[in-house]
């Protein structure tokens, strides 16, 4: 349920009305917008009486929530998220490019490609440092030796980084981590949501492989349950009955999710195709679809990676997409 208040209502009346909300065992979101504020209500909401509230003279309306996310809901903060890393802005109009390799193979490699990624565009470093990979035998990454090399790749191009979290013990090891991201493996791994819930660390959350925007905006809504609403969603291709492609990219989820939540939505076409030479064209479909950035794995040596080489750009190609992609969203804006 969201409370909607007439314009002009003093902090005073906003605060008498919150406290009345939590004596009936309410949690209350406030949004303030350039226009309006509004309380969204969390809880049991059959304790209140709409139409005595309705009646209050500082209410302009009140609106019932039909869908289970509510922190995440655009209903309840109708104005974009902003997600700002030191100056680097996501959503709300600001696009941001992450690249970086798949994993954080070396020291040379990781200070290579994010020096390159730098000159081409790039506002944040990705690279994996702990792997979620099918295979038991596949290389696992670096852990937390790869963490330290991306600090140090942080420190001499001055780039943000994310990298990914497979376990909350590790919580640690993050702190001067950026962005933690959290896999699309991990998309329902609820205890591991409800303790990032816990930091105020920015958080990019990737859209299980076979889920639905439901249950990724309810995934968005543990995190935010505890607290972070630091959320960046990352839409990078389901599992569906097509082979050509490693995943399909659901382009409709860009807007969709816009119309959903106010949360800001970056699509991975690298992990979405599977395929290097698929990475532009997804890129520039997702800018057209209003994407608010992309995140793409870009390699100084493709063809020798340790993870995902053949979806991976060179620095050179990865230029050519910057450049693009950042005029197309200005036209599609
Ligand atoms: C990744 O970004 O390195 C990754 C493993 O992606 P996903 O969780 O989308 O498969
Ligand atoms: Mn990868």
């Amino acid at each position: 349920m969201v409370t909607v208040l007439k314009p002009g209502v003093t902090e005073e009346q906003i605060e008498n009305l919150c406290n009345w909300f939590s004596t009936r065992g309410l949690d209350v979101h406030i949004s303030r917008g350039h226009y309006q504020t509004i309380i969204g209500l969390i809880g049991d909401t059959k304790k209140i009486d709409t139409e005595l509230l309705e009646s209050l003279e500082i209410v302009e309306a009140v609106k019932t929530i039909s869908e289970p996310f509510k922190n995440a809901n655009r209903k309840f903060h109708p104005d974009d998220t902003v997600i700002d890393i030191n100056g680097v802005k996501i959503g709300g109009g600001n696009f941001a490019l992450i690249a970086g390799p798949c994993s954080v193979e070396s020291e040379e490699q990781i200070i290579e490609v994010a020096e390159k990624v730098k000159a081409a565009g790039a506002d944040i470093l990705r690279g994996g440092a702990f792997k979620p990979r099918t295979s038991p035998y596949d290389f696992q990454g670096l852990k937390d030796e790869g963490i330290k090399l991306l600090l140090k790749a942080k420190q001499v191009t001055g780039l943000p980084i994310i990298t990914e979290i497979m376990n909350a013990n590790h919580l640690s090891l993050f702190d001067d981590v950026d962005i933690i991201q959290v896999g699309a493996r991990n998309m329902q791994n609820f205890d591991l949501l409800k303790e990032l819930g816990h930091t105020k660390k920015p958080i990019l959350l990737k859209r299980g492989l076979a889920n639905n925007l439901k249950e990724f905006l309810m995934s968005a809504e543990y995190i935010m349950a505890g607290g972070n609403e630091n959320i960046i969603l990352c839409e990078r291709g389901i599992r569906t009955f097509e082979t050509y492609t490693r995943n399909t990219l659901d382009i409709s989820a860009v807007p969709m999710l816009h119309e959903l939540s106010h949360l800001p939505v970056v699509v991975d076409p690298s992990h979405s195709g599977g395929m290097s030479r698929l990475v532009k064209p997804l890129s520039l479909s997702a800018a057209a679809a209003g994407a608010d950035g992309l995140m793409i794995e870009v390699h100084n040596d493709p063809k020798n990676a340790l993870c995902d080489g053949a979806q991976s750009l060179t620095p050179e190609q990865f230029k050519d997409v910057a450049d693009k992609v950042r005029k197309v969203y200005e036209v599609s804006r």
